[in-house]
């Protein structure tokens, strides 16, 4: 009998028989969450980007980027109110970002190196892991619903360069010139970029090409949110950094790195130094420290942005099944908003 014991275990452990924790969750690509037991509630947190952000920049310029926040997370609101899906209030919250030309996506993106526009999007939906995914495509309106149609309509995550454009073509999504998402104030950041290049060249800097400038370093745009049906879902859309070269790819279109979600841990939108983001697979990271080490998403998001980012690398903003939300981040700002069900309301660039 007590040889047998061994054996009788491993079957009632497979049948789910045992009395150790059990998993709420599926870690199975397509398997639908099992939907959360707080119904009707939901939550939403966005960001315009993190960076050294000049506190004696005119009253206006920072009264613009409230207004421009305030939009957006108007919107989520109103969306979540009427009881649309996360994965729609995500998508429609960045576009909305995408073309307000404030910040770093769509128009009004950070300039590469060349002068030119590159931009990268991700989304995710953490109810059954479905995601997708564009990289520097150069003449999509709206890189968001491309990344969206990526999700739904290819067997593939990430479309990158001509073949985005060529998969852009394919589904008829808005085009326009690359011109057309150039502002002369992202063309003066390029300039001080240039010049700052310029002087570590004549001081014969050993260091790296530097493609970030904190300076000019902010305005990528994310969105999470939990529904009413308890589903999570993530997005971000970013024209990555000023003076980037080389056909330059960032965090923000990398699941795991700057985009993820998952229903039974969270959904985490990221903003600041790619490398850094990508480096630390912190997207993925958050959900990983809750899942594993038990840690609150607060927990999770500060480990990530205290302990293992460096500073002034950026932030991010995250929320978890029950619709907490965490925004920490380590520059000196970070434009984000957040709201729930509760009443609960802010819109924040400083601390
Ligand atoms: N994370 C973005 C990138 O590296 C830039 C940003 O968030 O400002 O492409």
């Amino acid at each position: 009998m007590r040889s047998l014991l061994p054996l009788l275990l491993s079957l009632l452990t497979l049948c789910g028989c045992t009395s150790s924790p059990s998993r709420s969750y599926n870690y199975n690509t397509m398997n639908p969450m099992p939907p959360s037991n707080s119904p009707s509630k939901w939550a939403i947190a966005l960001h315009g980007g993190a960076g050294t952000l000049d506190k004696n920049v005119p009253k206006e310029l920072i009264a613009a980027y409230e207004t421009s926040l305030n939009k957006a997370l108007a919107e989520g609101i109103k969306r979540l109110e009427t009881g649309q899906s996360a994965i729609d209030v995500v998508q429609a919250v960045v576009s909305m970002l995408e073309d307000d030309e404030l910040f770093n996506a769509g128009r009004g993106a950070a300039l590469t190196a060349a002068g030119t526009v590159e931009l990268d999007a991700a989304i995710m939906d953490g109810s059954n892991f479905k995601c997708g995914a564009v990289a520097s495509v150069k003449t999509v309106k709206n890189p968001i619903a491309l990344a969206r149609l990526v999700m739904t309509k290819t067997n593939h995550i990430l479309l990158a360069a001509q073949g985005a454009e060529d998969f852009a073509t394919a589904q008829g999504v808005t085009r326009v010139p690359n011109e057309s998402f150039i502002t002369p104030r992202r063309q003066k950041m390029l300039e001080e970029w240039r010049k700052e290049q310029a002087a570590k060249t004549t001081a014969a800097s050993s260091e790296p090409d530097q493609a970030t400038p904190n300076a000019s370093r902010f305005g990528t745009v994310g969105c999470v949110v939990r529904d009413t049906t308890g589903n999570l879902a993530a997005a971000t859309s970013t024209g990555g950094l000023t003076g980037k070269k080389f056909g330059r790819i960032g965090d923000a279109p990398l699941i795991g790195s700057g985009t993820y979600a998952a229903n039974a841990t969270c959904a985490v939108s990221c903003t600041g130094t790619g490398e850094q983001f990508i480096r630390h697979g912190v997207a993925r990271m958050v959900a990983a420290r809750m899942e594993l080490v038990r840690e609150t998403v607060a927990q999770a998001a500060d480990y990530l942005v205290t302990k293992t980012l460096s500073p002034d690398d950026g932030g991010l903003i995250a929320i978890d099944a029950a619709g907490n939300i965490a925004m920490p981040y380590n520059s000196e700002g970070m434009y984000r908003a957040a709201a729930d069900s509760s009443g609960m309301k802010i819109v924040k660039i400083w601390q």
